[in-house]
């Protein structure tokens, strides 16, 4: 027996059965109050370095079973095979994570048209500068939208605040975790923008413009 499948078989919970009904229990978010199931534990085993709390040794097992039934659906009629990766309509967005946020539809762009970049408040990080880069040598990328939104939790928090209600929701210290909070939108866009247009690999002919969305009209307004 390979080691693998030696783990496998020891860390494995039972199967759960399926007579009874997946038990809620109510969590609090920042973002809001919702239900999730119960989750089963299993031991995971861990990475190098930082050093874990006992109990938070253990991730929940999801239940992915609807999305991967929606996912053979949409596999039916799936007709998207041997596109390639370029973005067709030369557009890269760097937008929020936030759901109320459709990037392509909301600039009448479709599958295959555009890179998106999605972070907590749409910010142009170090991880945004690489995938703009990337598109922009090698991947068609010719304009470059900066969109955070309206209403962005980003915006409407401290990291102090964030901090502590992570920290309740988790029933563990957060103090340690970073989020980037922003303290002004615009100065934060206005600094953003500013990020790709003095990237030295991001060239002068790409370009580059500073957006708000707002979640509550679907308009967007080019600030920067
Ligand atoms: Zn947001």
């Amino acid at each position: 027996m390979s080691h693998a499948r030696n783990c496998g078989r020891l860390t494995h919970p039972p199967s759960p059965t399926h007579a009874e009904p997946p038990q809620l229990r109510p969590i609090d978010t920042f973002l809001g109050r919702f239900h999730v199931r119960r989750p089963q534990l299993r031991p995971f085993g861990g990475r190098a370095g930082r050093r874990r709390p006992e109990r938070a040794r253990f991730l929940p097992v999801a239940d992915f079973d609807d999305l991967l039934a929606a996912n053979r659906r949409f596999a039916d009629d799936f007709d998207l095979g041997g596109f390639d990766g370029v973005a067709h309509a030369g557009v890269a967005i760097v937008t929020c994570m936030d759901s109320r946020i459709d990037p392509l539809r909301m600039l009448g762009l479709e599958h295959g048209d555009a890179k998106i970049f999605r972070n907590p408040g749409g910010r142009v990080t170090e991880a945004a500068l690489e995938a703009l880069v990337l598109g922009v040598h090698l991947l068609g990328v010719k304009r470059i939208l900066v969109v955070p939104h309206t209403r962005c939790a980003m915006a409407a928090s401290t990291e102090v605040e964030l901090r502590e209600k992570v920290g309740a929701s988790a029933g563990q210290d957060a103090s340690w975790q970073r989020f980037h909070v922003v303290e002004d939108q615009r100065a934060s866009l206005e600094d953003d923008v500013r990020k790709v247009q003095a990237h030295p690999l991001i060239p002068d002919s790409i370009g580059i413009g500073g957006f708000l969305y707002d979640v509550d009209t679907g308009l967007i307004d080019r600030l920067v």
